[in-house]
């Protein structure tokens, strides 16, 4: 009885999670390591506590100690996290879901209203299809999928009900890439919000933030969490103000405590001590990446290499220019249907499964696996289609049991 509904944001330590002065001038590292993981007070600990108490006593009705009431409004666990991932995106605020899609879910009924349009990518995340296209929808809010590799596509698709032009960069599973300062002009232009899906990249990677968008999203399922073992969703933001003129930070603050999807403590906090490898664990999968892409280029057996890091890809340059490095994600197209299978089927230290991002390399197809439900949709994925997430293995097992997997059809 005693939880507000519409607490000010200000309540909450979550909502202030800019970078703290001490750390303000630190590199990527060194804020993943510290921002939100400073020493217990009271023992030293120099790793958080997995706060799990649902409840906080209160010093006299509404004498809350730190802020803090009941754990869906704020939990100690999520504040350390939120605080590192708004750090690492230079956001002002971060907000931490109990999956990718439950962040995205919250974000869509946050800004938007029955009626309002959303542009989405033409290769969108199967579950981002599935939510705009088949819950969305119902709710009144129609979608436009587009190239949003091609600004000029992206512009073409916009009405004037357009709130959100969604974008994913490098996108899942076609490793498309998006020019995240055009998109930021587009949408702008038209009065919508530019979303950043950077669940490929993460913030080691790239800030869309300081490329002009308004949100990021992560599913940190993936690289974040790094170890395939929690799921997890995120967004963060800066200064920007929603359609309804309302500050965002402010709006999501209020939707993550209303609709409830919050990230548990212990979710919470195995994606803050993933947070605290990324930066060594992205830069040895960017470089494995970087030696499977260049060696089934090479392959007889592969048809196309979908990489960003390669000069052959449309998007090098503007990936070049807005990423660090260009990923773990290696996308190829074989023959045909059967050749991607087999491929999925006898590579032996690539583990056939979905998901990407964690320690161990895994394979799939993703017309079957993960985008199955945009089958019979504009989004549906080539069958030729092969997706690696390259993982930390040592790359020349990795480049040995590709040749053996590929062996057979290149015979
Ligand atoms: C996995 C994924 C999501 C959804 O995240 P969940 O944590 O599985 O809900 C969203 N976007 C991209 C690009 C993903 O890879």
């Amino acid at each position: 009885m005693s939880e507000p509904l519409d607490a000010p944001a200000d309540e909450t330590p979550a909502a202030d999670a800019a970078v703290p002065a001490r750390w303000a001038d630190a590199g990527f590292a060194t804020r993943a390591i510290h921002v939100g993981s400073d020493p217990d007070p009271r023992t030293g600990a120099v790793v958080p506590a997995i706060s799990v108490a649902t409840t906080f006593a209160q010093d006299g009705v509404g004498g809350l100690r730190a802020g803090y009431e009941y754990a869906r409004s704020a939990n100690p666990t999520r504040d350390a996290l939120q605080a590192c991932l708004a750090a690492l995106e230079g956001g002002t605020a971060a907000f931490a879901f109990a999956s990718g899609l439950a962040a995205e879910d919250t974000l869509f009924r946050s800004v938007l209203v029955p009626g309002d349009h959303v542009v989405i990518p033409d290769d969108a995340y199967g579950g981002t299809y599935r939510l705009v296209a088949r819950v969305l929808e119902r709710w009144g809010v129609a979608h436009t999928p587009a190239d949003v590799s091609d600004p000029a596509a992206v512009a073409a698709a916009v009405t004037p009900r357009t709130k959100v032009v969604w974008c994913e960069t490098p996108t899942n599973p076609l490793l498309g890439v998006a020019d995240v300062a055009a998109l930021a002009e587009v949408a702008h232009a038209a009065g919508a919000l530019l979303v950043v899906d950077s669940t490929f990249a993460t913030p080691y990677l790239q800030q869309p933030l300081a490329l002009g968008a308004d949100v990021v999203v992560h599913s940190t399922t993936k690289y974040c969490g790094g170890h395939s073992d929690v799921v997890g969703g995120a967004l963060v933001v800066g200064d920007a103000t929603a359609p309804s003129g309302e500050p965002l930070a402010e709006l999501l603050a209020f939707h993550q405590n209303a609709l409830g999807a919050v990230a548990g403590p212990l979710d919470a906090w195995l994606v803050l001590r993933g947070l605290k490898t990324l930066e060594v664990r992205m830069e040895r999968h960017c470089s494995s990446a970087e030696r499977v892409a260049a060696h089934l280029e090479a392959h007889p057996a592969v048809r196309e290499v979908l990489y960003p890091g390669l000069a052959s890809h449309p998007g090098h340059a503007v990936a070049a220019r807005q990423m660090r490095r260009f990923g773990g994600m290696v996308s190829v197209r074989l023959a045909d249907e059967a050749a991607a299978l087999a491929l999925c089927e006898r590579l032996e230290v690539f583990t056939l499964a979905e998901s990407l991002g964690g320690v161990e390399s895994l394979v799939e197809h993703p017309h079957r696996m993960t985008h199955a439900s945009a089958a019979g949709s504009p989004l549906e994925v080539p069958a030729d289609l092969v997706r690696l997430s390259v993982g930390l293995e040592d790359v020349d097992d990795l480049l040995a049991d590709l040749d053996r997997a590929l062996a057979p059809a290149a015979g």
